[in-house]
Order: structure tokens, then sequence, then C-alpha cells
């Protein structure tokens, strides 16, 4: 068999067991990304000192008119914060096993009590996963302890990225492997 061949068919047996594996054991993961500022509609906002200037940009008759005290709608504050979060689906492995370890460049320090967490999932992740404030994996709030790295075959990579909790995960959400 050709080289050429036999790496074809590397990447075949990678992919599938890729999709399978991905399809039977991926679970959702919420990626928390920076939250993002944008101007109250309902009200103009006073640059100088940072917040409403109490000013409706709304006509009477509109619900959200206001003549006195705060704008309902920013409640004083001019601004709205939006929460951007995104959901991503992946394999979850808590606690993984040591010798996994040594492909990242994780170090302890500073995280001494905390349990981590690995995923695994599409490398089109990858931008959301490094602007990701926090995570929430199976209820559970972590953060990203070293940068995600790629591996994988030709065109058919997989993304792994090694979280870490302070928080304990709970006692049912270990992966069956
Ligand atoms: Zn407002």
């Amino acid at each position: 068999m050709s080289t050429n061949r036999r790496v074809k068919r590397s990447k075949d047996r990678f992919k599938s067991a890729w999709s399978k594996v991905a399809d039977r054991l991926g679970r959702r993961i919420l990626v928390y990304l920076p939250d993002t500022e944008s101007e109250c509609p309902n009200c103009y906002y006073d640059k100088v000192n940072r917040t409403s200037s109490g000013v409706p940009k709304v006509s009477p008759g509109n619900p959200n008119y206001f003549t006195t005290g705060r704008c309902p709608v920013c409640h004083g504050k001019g601004v709205l914060t939006i929460v951007r979060r995104r959901c991503l689906y992946g394999i979850v492995i808590w606690d993984p096993a040591g010798d996994r370890m040594n492909s990242y460049t994780f170090t302890e320090a500073g995280f001494e009590g905390a349990t981590r967490v690995e995923i695994k999932t599409d490398p089109c992740n990858l931008d959301v996963i490094k602007q990701a404030k926090y995570f929430v994996v199976d209820g559970v709030v972590c953060k990203l302890g070293s940068p995600p790295i790629i591996r994988g075959l030709g065109d058919k990579h997989v993304l792994k990225a090694l979280l870490f909790t302070t928080d304990k995960p709970k006692l049912n959400s270990g992966e069956i492997v």
C-alpha cells in the first residue's frame, strides 16, 4: 500500500472515530465572553460623567418615557451590559489522567486544590475559547488553565483545552470512556 493511501486510510479512520466519539460523548460547554456595553436606547448618554443624562430619547406616550428620576431601561447607567455567551459541544473529561498532561504546559503553581477538566472540541472554537472570561462545564464555573492546543491528522483536528476549577464537580459528572 502506498504511503498516500495509508495516510488517507488513517485520516478516514480518525475522522470516523472522532465523529462517533463526539456524537456519543459530546456535552454542552458554555463559554462566557467579556461583556460588552451598548448605549441605552431609551435615554441620552452623558459621556463626561459616564452615566445617563436623565433625558429620555423616547417621546411621551412611550411606556419607557420618564420625566423624573432614573431611566427605567438602564436604571440610570446610560448603558446596557450585554452578556455574551456561546455554546460549544465537546468531550469533557474531569480530572484527566496524569500522563495526558504531558502535552500541556500547565503549571500547578497557583492552582493548588483545583480540579482539572480537559475539553476536546472542534478547532473552529479556538477564538471563542481564547477570548473566554470563564466556562461553565456541567454546571461548574471553570477557567482556562493553559493555552488551547490543536492536535490531529490532516484537516481533521481536535482542539484540546485544559480548564480548572476550584469548585467541586458533581459526583456523577465523571466521564465514562
Ligand atoms: Zn437609559
